[in-house]
This record gives structure tokens, C-alpha cells and sequence, in this order.
């Protein structure tokens, strides 16, 4: 699933095809695929608007619009936004089309489904909710203390939850524990303070080294271009189980957390159990 580091790169990457480039029109092929409002409206009324700018939030890509809509794309499971020519073949699994003038088009590729669109006036009543951005400067290691203060849940669990912190997802916060060597079923309030300002700045390089590899090609996420991330070849527990720990070469577990597959090293991110009563 593209989680903040995708989404970033497709936001970069996308930004010179389509900024300053009006929509012509939309084909549906997929239905599902739109949210909010009807179908025949957001169609109607994203036709004949201008890109403005594209922008991130959590998992969510936000494209504004000259009339001053918002067209709030979240890619799910496995969504991509191809650019290509309106004259070509859409690739397979494309779900919707948005053709902009010029002759590009964005092919939203979707195989499992679950990607959405919204048009949208206000965005927060979409991204209102989300928890900080985890590479904005306010995102410290005091807040992270403060969120985790009297949490008791996963740490896995929390660090998936976009309420709690926006845009990380399985991938990276497998990677961030690891980095950080705390077990994923430690509950968020028995962090220590010094453990809490690993995974602040775990949190950040496992961020920003997946941004510079542009993302996680685990499965079905493309770059615009068609082409795939790097970010999958450097992790180093995540997608891992069985093969032997980078640290220690202890092989490396999968358990799942709250229904999410979960990959850790027993030995490196050892549970700390509550004393014998
Ligand atoms: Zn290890």
C-alpha cells in the first residue's frame, strides 16, 4: 500500500505534467472509484478546471483546483497515477481517466478496487481528523510523548493509525521499530522517554530514506513514469520473514498486529515482560 513515501514521490513527480494543465474531461471506468459527490457531478464539475497545486497530507494527495475545489485522491490498497498520452491505450487494471489539455492524461490504476476520488470544497472534513505529519517540524519528540502518554495499544497498531500520526503504514512502521529496536506489541504508553526519541528519529530516517529511494515497490505501486521505487531493496525487516536479521542474523519473524502482517527481529527488538509477581 503507498504510504507517505509514495504518495510524496507521486506528488513531485506529478507535478510538472499536470500544474497549470486544465481538465478536458473524465472517463469513469470504474464507478466505484468516485466518493464524493455523484458520479455526474464531480465529473461536470471537474471539467473545465485548472491545476493549481498538488499537495500531500498523511496518505492523501490533494489537487487544487482553480474554482476552488479539491480533488482529494487516496490510493488505498494498490492505486497509481500514470501519466500518458490521451491517444494510447489506457494501461490495464485503469479505473479512471482524467484528460487534461495538451494531450496528457492520468490513468489511475487500481487492480484491488479500493482507491477513491473526492471533489470537495473544504478538505477538512476529509483530512481534518489526521494526526501530524511526522517530517514537519512539529512533529517532536516531546508531541510523540505526549500522544503515546496512556496508550494502551500496540505500538505497531498506533503508528498504522492515521489519527494518531499521518502517512506511516505497514511497511514503515516495521522499519521504524526495527531502526528503533522496540518490539511491536510493546504498548505505546510503556515507552520510555529514551526509547521514544529512537523511534522519533527512526521514524524520520525510515521517512526520508523511502522519499529518497522514490518509495516502496513491494507491490502495484509505480512511480507517473511507469517506473518503480527502490525503497523495498533497503529494507530491513519489512516483507523479510524468514531471511536472517541485517544485526544479528537471527531469522526474522512475522506476526500479525491487529489484523496487519508484522515483521520484527525476536532478538533485536526483544518485549520487554512485566517482572514475575
Ligand atoms: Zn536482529
Amino acid at each position: 500500500m503507498p504510504e507517505l513515501p509514495e504518495v510524496e514521490t507521486i506528488k513531485t513527480e506529478l507535478s510538472p505534467y499536470v500544474i497549470g494543465r486544465s481538465v478536458k474531461g473524465v472517463t469513469l471506468l470504474w464507478e466505484g472509484i468516485v466518493r464524493q459527490p455523484s458520479v455526474e457531478e464531480f465529473c461536470s464539475r471537474l471539467t473545465g478546471q485548472k491545476i493549481t497545486t498538488l499537495a500531500r497530507r498523511g496518505k492523501y494527495l490533494l489537487v487544487s483546483l482553480s474554482k476552488g475545489d479539491l480533488l482529494i485522491i487516496h490510493l488505498k490498497m494498490s492505486g497509481s497515477l500514470l501519466v500518458g498520452r490521451d491517444s494510447q491505450e489506457p494501461p490495464r487494471f485503469t479505473r479512471a481517466i482524467i484528460h487534461l489539455d495538451g494531450g496528457t492524461s492520468i490513468f489511475f490504476r487500481d487492480p484491488r478496487k479500493f482507491g477513491l476520488m473526492r471533489l470537495v470544497k473544504d478538505k477538512e472534513s476529509v483530512v481534518g481528523g489526521l494526526g501530524p505529519e511526522p517530517l514537519e517540524p512539529g512533529f517532536t519528540p516531546g508531541l510523540l510523548q505526549k500522544l503515546l502518554a496512556r496508550r494502551q495499544a500496540p505500538i505497531k497498531a498506533l503508528l498504522c493509525d492515521q489519527n494518531f500520526v499521518a502517512g506511516i503504514g505497514n511497511m514503515y512502521a516495521d522499519e521504524a521499530l526495527f531502526a528503533a529496536k522496540i518490539h511491536p506489541l510493546r504498548m505505546g504508553v510503556s515507552l520510555s522517554r529514551e526509547e521514544t526519541k529512537r523511534l522519533h528519529r527512526a521514524i524520520r530516517r525510515v521517512l526520508r530514506a523511502g522519499i529518497g529511494r522514490k518509495g516502496a515497490s513491494v507491490q502495484n505501486y509505480y512511480r507517473p513514469d511507469g517506473t518503480t521505487g527502490t525503497a523495498h531493496f533497503e529494507f530491513r525487516v519489512a516483507h523479510r520473514g524468514g531471511e536472517p536479521c541485517p544485526n544479528c542474523g537471527t531469522p526474522i519473524e512475522r506476526v500479525t498486529v491487529r489484523g496487519r502482517g508484522t515483521y520484527f527481529c525476536p532478538k533485536c527488538q526483544q518485549q520487554n515482560l512485566p517482572p514475575p509477581s
